[in-house]
């Protein structure tokens, strides 16, 4: 079995996201995708971000439907930063035999010498970029393994949603219609 690992804020969760994991899926021939999203991105330092009963609530509403998708909330669970080590070795427990693929977009590829454990994580995933518009192609180098895919390049980011929400603009076809449904019901954002 071929596993993608899609960890994020999702905060919210948007159309970007969504491309991701479909890039994926078709490019890799995943079998599944699970999206975990993150109590604490090591990377952020937000005081302003949205609870994890929202975020995980907006993946669940987007993802309805979609066999193929499983929202996972073990970071959330554990609580503290996430790294995304200590999933990717509950995957390695729990689908010993599978062959385990770390999705992220090509804004992240800087990032990865820095990422917790990354020689032990390197030897349980390869990594499968989206390309991200604004974000020149960064050469992946050891000791990760991965491979750019095509993707379906869209400028969107969860900061920008927040952002035209503050302003009051629309977010309409940027999220799914439940999660904008929500989002707006609840005052979100503003
Ligand atoms: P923020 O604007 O708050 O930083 P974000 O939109 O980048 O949020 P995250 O939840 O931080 O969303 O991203 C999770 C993963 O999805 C990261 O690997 C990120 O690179 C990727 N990603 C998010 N949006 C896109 C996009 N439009 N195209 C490609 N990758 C994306």
């Amino acid at each position: 079995m071929r596993l993608g690992i899609f960890g994020g804020s999702f905060d919210p969760f948007h159309a970007g996201h969504f491309l991701v994991a479909q890039a994926a899926m078709e490019e890799a021939c995943l079998d599944r995708v699970f999206f975990v999203p993150a109590a604490q991105s090591p990377f952020k330092h937000d005081d302003q971000a949205s609870s994890a009963e929202h975020r995980l609530r907006w993946l669940r509403l987007a993802l309805q439907g979609c066999s193929d998708y499983f929202v996972d909330d073990q970071e959330l669970q554990r609580g503290g930063i996430s790294y995304a080590i200590e999933t990717v070795l509950s995957y390695r427990d729990r689908y010993p035999d599978a062959q385990l693929f770390y999705l992220i977009g090509a804004d992240h590829v800087p990032t990865l010498q820095q990422w917790r454990r990354a020689p032990e994580l390197a030897q349980l995933v390869e990594f499968l970029i989206v390309p991200r518009p604004g974000e020149a192609p960064c050469s992946i180098s050891e000791p990760f393994s991965g491979q750019y895919l095509k993707g379906f390049p869209l400028e969107v980011s969860s900061s920008t949603l927040r952002l035209r929400l503050r302003e009051r603009l629309s977010i309409r076809g940027l999220v799914h219609p439940k999660v904008e449904e929500d989002i707006v019901k609840r005052g979100i954002y503003l």
